[in-house]
This record gives C-alpha cells, structure tokens and sequence, in this order.
C-alpha cells in the first residue's frame, strides 16, 4: 500500500529511467513560493517548476477550477468538444493575434503541430521544395525527434539514427547570416522571442525586425515558440507584444497550466485551414480537466495588475541582484525581462552555474541554471515582496559560502 511504502531518493535510482539527476531533498507540499521537503524544511521558489508554476503553488484559483472540473468532466477525446476548451481558446484568441488554437499536452506537442503546420502550408500552397526550417543555435524546442532537431543543441538530437531533414542553425541576432541563408526555399524560421535554455539571451530590436521582414519577402512563417516566455512571463502576456512583430504560427505551454499539463499552438484563420480533419491530432489535447485548470490561470494572469506586477518584481530582482554584486563581484551582467532573468557569471565565476544552485538549495532556495554560466530566476509571476527579499537573503548567504 502507498502509505506504507518508505520513499526515499535511492529509489528514484532503482526504478527510473536515469535521463534525470534530480537532487537528494524531495519536496511533498507547496504553498505560494514556498515548498517543504519530507523532513519538513521550507524552501523559497525561484524556480517555479522551471517557468511553469505562474501562480506558485497550489493558488486558490487553480485548486477550485481543478477540484469544480474534477468533480464535473475529466476527459472525453476529441470525438466530442467541451466548454473548456472552447472558453480557453476563445480567451486565448482574445489574447493574442491568433484566430484559431489547437490543444496539446507540452511545450514540445504545440512546437510539433507548429512545424507540422508550416511544412504543410508550404508544400500546399507552394509546392514540395518550400521545405526549410532556420532555427538558431542555443535555441530549445522540446524533445520530440522534429523539436529536438529543430532546436540548436546536437547533443540532444545525435544518436537517435536518421533525422528530420532540411533544417539549418544560424546564430541568434546575426542578421548578416540570416540574409545570407534565407531564400524562396524557406518554409519557416522558429525562434523563441528571448532564448531561455540557450542562456537567457535577449534578441536586438534590429534581429527581430529583420526576421519579420525576411520572412514576409520570401513567403516564410515565423514561429515564435513562447513555450517559456508566454503567459506573462516577460510583463506583456505573451513577450511577441514587447518586440512589435507578431509572429504567424505562436506555441504556448508551461505557465499556461501553471503546473497541470496543457500547450496550445496558436495560428490566424489562414494557415489554420491547412489542419484538416484527420491531418493532426492527440488523444488528450484539449481535455477539459487541463483546459479548465488553464482559463482560471489566464483569467489571474491576463489581468493588468498582474503583468504589471511582473515588471514591478523584476525591478526587485535586478536591485537585490545588483546588491549582491556589489558585494562578491560574481555576476558580469543581469538580463532578461519580466520574470525570465539570467545572472551571467564573470570570468572568475565560469562554468560555476551548478555550484550556486547548489549552495542556494543548502541554504533553502531553488534556483535554475540556463547552461554551466548563468544562474537563472522564473519564479511565480505572483510571488510576494517579502518572498523575494527572503529569497535573495538566502542566495546572498549562499554565494558566501562559495566566496573564500
Ligand atoms: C520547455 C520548453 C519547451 C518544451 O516544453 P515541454 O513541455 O517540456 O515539451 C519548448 N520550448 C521552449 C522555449 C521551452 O522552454
């Protein structure tokens, strides 16, 4: 029986697939910004389930829309539709340019429908050849076979035998190279508005503007993959409407169940007609369960004093970050926007990412890394002022430790 079954960490060992390393405390509760382990020790939450938990843990407006739905309608397949659903992507269209929405599980099934939808608009509307994908170097998509190809790290995509063909990585803000690469022969460029695995890079005003337009000269979609970005995260409600351009084809995912299981692709009338019935599809995408938790997550998120709200925090952040630079001279730059920050270690600090992430853990913070030199924050986009100064209490303590 479950109760009496000891769960300890040495388990995970025993019984899981070893594609993860998680760490030796296992969290059991969390309310807000903070999370308690088995032993009962509380931790500060500037992880937020690696940009996912929007409304930290356990909001009352996802519990009730969780336990009204799980008590009502859980599943039905998409033999039939569901209100949920239909206010969700009503409220999401709403939102954003988009007109039409198709519902999957993650990050990297919104991403799949994405180019799937791209490739098949291509080669309707303009014939085979139009089959080029540019994406860009560091740049991360997901870890089905199309994503992980797409996205620009080989590692993650090498040893799994033939792959996906015709795409090509640039490197992110080099307009020179996208001029050189792009032609009549390009289906699509996928980008994320501001890498976050790559490093928390941000792109400039001219990159984004150049994109836009090549992709218009040439008959190419733009991608815009808001899987981390989206649904706040940067201050505006998808980040798209901070960069002005808007992109044709939009994935969203994490912060849109705020930690239930849910990614939409977003796309205008157009393009969605290309998506015939039967031509894509999922079992659970657009469930209610995951589609109710997901509309009382946006219903908080979209509100202006939220998104408003992000931008104060981040103010927060970057002061208290500062500060503790001022201090131990660790970090060479602060970057980001809203609630996605990359502290970039400098020169003395290089590849030292994990080892801040693990004294903060000692001390009773979580925080993410993006690649070996950048400790990066994604905390609930409602995290309280007094959350984050405890926060930044126990970082300062950390690198202490870490500082002879
Ligand atoms: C996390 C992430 C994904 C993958 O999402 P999953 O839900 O893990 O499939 C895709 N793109 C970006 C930008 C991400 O940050």
């Amino acid at each position: 029986m479950a109760m009496e079954m000891n769960v300890q960490r040495e388990l995970f060992d025993e019984v899981m697939v070893p594609c993860y390393s998680p760490m030796e405390m296992i969290p059991v509760k969390g309310e807000g910004s903070s999370l308690w382990d088995q032993e009962g020790n509380q931790y500060i939450d500037f992880a937020g389930g690696i940009a996912v938990s929007c409304l930290g843990h356990c909001h009352p407006a996802m519990v009730n829309a969780l336990t009204e739905q799980g008590q009502k309608l859980w599943h039905l397949s998409n033999v039939m539709t569901n209100e949920p659903a239909l206010r969700l992507a009503k409220k999401l269209t709403d939102l954003c340019f988009a007109d039409k929405v198709f519902f999957a599980n993650s990050g990297a099934e919104a991403n799949e429908a994405a180019l799937k939808l791209a490739r098949r608009y291509a080669a309707d509307v303009f014939g085979p050849e139009k089959s080029q994908i540019i994406a860009f170097k560091q740049g991360f998509h997901g870890r089905t076979f199309f994503t992980v190809t797409v996205g620009g790290q080989a590692a993650y995509s090498d040893g799994f035998g033939p792959k996906p063909g015709d795409i090509i990585h640039l490197d992110y803000n080099d307009v020179d190279a996208l001029r050189a690469h792009i032609s009549d022969r390009t289906c699509a460029i996928m980008m994320e508005p501001l890498q976050g695995e790559g490093g928390i890079i941000p792109p400039t005003a001219e990159f984004v503007q150049t994109v836009r337009e090549l992709c218009d000269k040439h008959n190419a979609l733009l991608i815009f993959d808001e899987v981390q970005t989206g649904n706040g995260r940067t201050g505006e409600f998808y980040a798209y409407q901070g960069l002005g351009i808007t992109p044709d084809i939009l994935s969203t995912a994490k912060s849109l169940g705020g930690g239930f299981p849910i990614g939409a692709m977003l796309t205008t009338n157009k393009l969605a007609e290309h998506f015939k019935v039967g031509t894509h599809g999922s079992t659970y995408g657009g469930n209610p369960l995951a589609c109710a938790v997901a509309e009382a997550v946006i219903d908080v998120v979209s509100q202006p004093q939220t998104l408003a709200g992000v931008k104060e925090r981040e103010a927060l952040f970057r002061q208290g970050l500062e500060a503790i630079n001022n201090k131990y001279h660790i970090f060479s730059e602060i970057r980001g926007k809203g609630l996605l920050l990359g502290a970039a270690l400098n020169e003395q600090w290089q590849g030292k990412a994990r080892d801040v992430l693990v004294a903060a853990g000692k001390q009773g913070l979580m925080v993410l890394v993006a690649g070996a030199n950048v400790v990066r924050f994604t905390p609930s986009l409602v995290i309280t002022p007094q959350e984050i100064a405890e926060g930044l209490a126990r970082l300062d303590k950390a690198i202490a430790t870490l500082v002879e």
